[in-house]
């Protein structure tokens, strides 16, 4: 068996080390960064596909996390280098960031800077170099990480002071979540930019995304100490390719749009549990509505698993959530139909080892899978996953340990 791959995260020290040589190398010659900022990647533990159905979800921060050095600058220039693209160094006027215009990893830097500004706040130009532990492209948010370390770094340099209290982070996530949106072009929600931001060390955030909330009653930190409990929580990364993930990501925003269109409701958030079946007939039997009944049958179980995870883990019980996240996947294999071979494989051959439960995490279609499992089981679980993925000849799997992390500081 060849021996598993374990991405670790780094110490702040490294991380900053890193970024401040990166910046002597790119920016040198006129001097030294304003700073360092870090923002983590997430990992959710439940609830997917239901931030946009103005769900629930809960993420917790990753000890990985995309560090930045930023100087500003005065002439609205804004210039970057990254480790995780060194042949794409990126520069634009600020005054030039556009929707639709912007193209390539900088629009999810140069975006926060023209969010901040849309919001009213003075931004101008700046000197940021990147780099990152945050596995990219494998749905644990590294454009969520760079964006939030960003966002940091600017309400720093501007003394924005939205950084300094849970409702300023919340106008932080608003602007990065822009930032991905209109900039970067890709329709996400919001939990990704809400979990880099607002989680906090040792406890998963449920976030609530119906519109119209307060900072306040938008998030809540469970205490969700993992170790205390004699668990540890095993990420996966498939490396599997993830093709027409955008294409398929839309699609499922809009089948949930038309939903909610048919059944006259604002967000499918509206649907209680025990209304389902009522709702599901409405929609009709057609083959397009049997499609749409099993959408719908995903987000409306899926938000109310989620309030019962986080009922579990609120009063200790975090041992017992393990069913909870074995049947989120099967929904998002079954009837959101987002998930892959690869991720369909880590949870069998996790849960065959012994993991208390498993599914797929992030938007699906490749990224990467959790795995609760007792400390004493991690090794045994890493070796049944990374045995099924040889014995299928596919390529190696990255593994993570995610103990719940910081915030983006
Ligand atoms: P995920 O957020 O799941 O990792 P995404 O496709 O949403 O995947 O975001 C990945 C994109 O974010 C990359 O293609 C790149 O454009 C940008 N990105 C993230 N981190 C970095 C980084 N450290 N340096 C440069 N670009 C980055
Ligand atoms: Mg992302």
């Amino acid at each position: 068996m060849t021996s598993p791959q374990w991405l670790d995260s780094w110490s702040a020290d490294d991380g900053a080390a890193r970024v401040r040589t990166l910046f002597t190398e790119a920016f040198g010659d006129d001097g030294a960064p304003d700073g360092v900022w870090s923002a983590p990647g997430r990992v959710n533990l439940i609830g997917e596909h239901t931030d946009y159905n103005a769900g629930l979800a809960l993420p917790v921060a990753l000890p990985h996390r995309t560090y930045v050095a930023l100087r500003s600058r005065t002439d609205g220039l804004v210039r970057l280098a990254s480790a995780q693209a060194p042949d794409e160094r990126w520069e634009t006027a600020l005054d030039e960031v556009t929707p639709g215009v912007t193209h390539g990893w900088g629009a999810y830097v140069a975006g926060v800077a023209w969010a901040l500004r849309a919001a009213g706040h003075e931004v101008s130009g700046f000197d940021a170099v990147v780099d990152s532990c945050v596995p990219f492209g494998a749905g644990l948010s590294s454009s969520a990480a760079l964006e939030c370390a960003v966002a940091v770094a600017l309400d720093a340099v501007h003394s924005l002071g939205l950084a300094a209290d849970d409702a300023g982070r919340a106008e932080l996530v608003t602007a990065c979540v822009r930032a991905e949106n209109e900039i970067a072009g890709a329709p996400t929600g919001g939990m990704d930019q809400a979990a880099s931001l607002r989680c906090s060390a040792g406890h998963a955030l449920l976030l609530d995304c119906r519109p119209g909330l307060t900072a306040l009653e938008s998030a809540e930190r469970v205490p969700f100490d993992l170790a205390a409990a004699g668990l540890t929580l095993l990420v996966v990364d498939t490396r599997a390719e993830h093709a027409l993930v955008d294409g398929q990501y839309a699609q499922r925003r809009a089948a949930c749009e038309q939903a909610a269109d048919i059944l006259g409701v604002a967000s499918l958030r509206e649907i209680a549990p025990d209304e389902l079946d009522v709702a599901l007939d409405k929609l009709g039997g057609t083959e397009d509505a049997e499609v749409l009944r099993r959408r719908v049958r995903h987000v409306v179980t899926e938000i109310a698993r989620t309030a019962e995870f986080a009922n579990l883990v609120r009063a200790g019980r975090a041992t017992e959530v393990g069913p909870l996240m074995n049947a989120s996947h099967a929904s998002l294999r079954d009837d959101y139909e987002v998930s892959a071979h690869e991720l369909d494989l880590v949870v069998e051959a996790a849960l065959g080892a012994g993991a208390l439960g498993a599914r797929m995490t992030g938007g699906g279609f490749g990224g990467s899978a959790i795995a609760l499992v007792r400390a004493a089981d991690v090794d045994g679980v890493t070796a049944a996953v990374q045995t099924a993925f040889d014995e299928a000849g596919l390529a190696a799997p990255g593994f993570l340990l995610a103990p719940p992390s910081d915030p983006a500081r």
